[in-house]
C-alpha cells in the first residue's frame, strides 16, 4: 500500500467535514439483525470520493449514484467502509490528522460493536459464525467438567471433517 501523507491529511479534512460513522443494524439472511460500524461520505461529486478512497490505500467501496428526496438536488455518490475491520484500519491512518470530534465519534461506535460481539457470543449461541441457524458444536472439557458452545454449527462442523479426512487420505496417498 502506497501512502501519500498530504493526501491523508487532505482525506482527514475532508471526513471531518463530510463524513461520519456510526452503528447500522442489518438484516441477516438467516433471520435477526446484525450490528456493523459504518463509515461514509455522501457527496456530489465522485472524483472527490475517488481520491479519498485511493488516499486511504483503496480501502473502502463508493457506491451510487443516488437519487435524492428533493427533485431538485443533485444525485449523490457514497463512499462507504462498513465493516468493522475496514472502518478500523482506514480511522488508524486518518486518526492523526482528525478533529476529536470525530475521534469520539469513531471510538463511540468501535466501543459499541465490540460489546455487541460480546453479547452476540453470549446470547446468541444459536447462530454459528456464518449466520446458520441450527445446533451448534458443544465443547466438552473433561478436565475442569465445562462445556463450551462453539459458534459452528453442525453443518459447517461436518464439513470442516470431511475436509480434514480427505487431506488426511490424500498425505496418506501420497505415503507421508
Ligand atoms: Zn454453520
Amino acid at each position: 500500500m502506497k501512502l501519500d501523507r498530504y493526501e491523508l491529511a487532505w482525506a482527514a479534512g475532508f471526513y471531518d467535514g463530510e463524513g461520519c460513522t456510526k452503528l447500522a443494524s442489518k438484516k441477516r439472511s438467516g433471520g435477526g439483525t446484525r450490528e456493523m460500524v459504518r463509515m461514509v461520505i455522501g457527496q456530489v461529486r465522485k472524483d472527490v470520493l475517488l481520491r479519498f478512497k485511493s488516499a486511504v490505500g483503496g480501502l473502502g467501496k463508493i457506491y451510487g449514484p443516488y437519487e435524492q428526496a428533493n427533485e431538485n438536488w443533485q444525485a449523490q455518490w457514497v463512499y462507504a467502509a462498513q465493516s468493522f475491520e475496514q472502518a478500523q484500519a482506514v480511522f488508524a491512518l486518518l486518526w492523526d490528522y482528525l478533529s476529536s470530534e470525530k475521534r469520539e465519534q469513531a471510538e463511540k461506535c468501535f466501543m459499541g460493536i465490540r460489546k455487541y460481539h460480546k453479547e452476540v457470543g453470549k446470547w446468541e449461541p444459536k447462530k454459528c459464525f456464518w449466520g446458520h441457524i441450527g445446533r451448534m458444536v458443544v465443547r466438552h472439557n473433561m478436565l475442569h467438567g465445562k462445556r463450551r458452545i462453539m459458534r459452528r454449527c453442525l453443518e459447517c462442523d461436518k464439513l470442516r471433517m470431511r475436509k480434514r479426512r480427505a487431506a488426511e487420505r490424500a498425505m496418506i496417498a501420497k505415503g507421508l
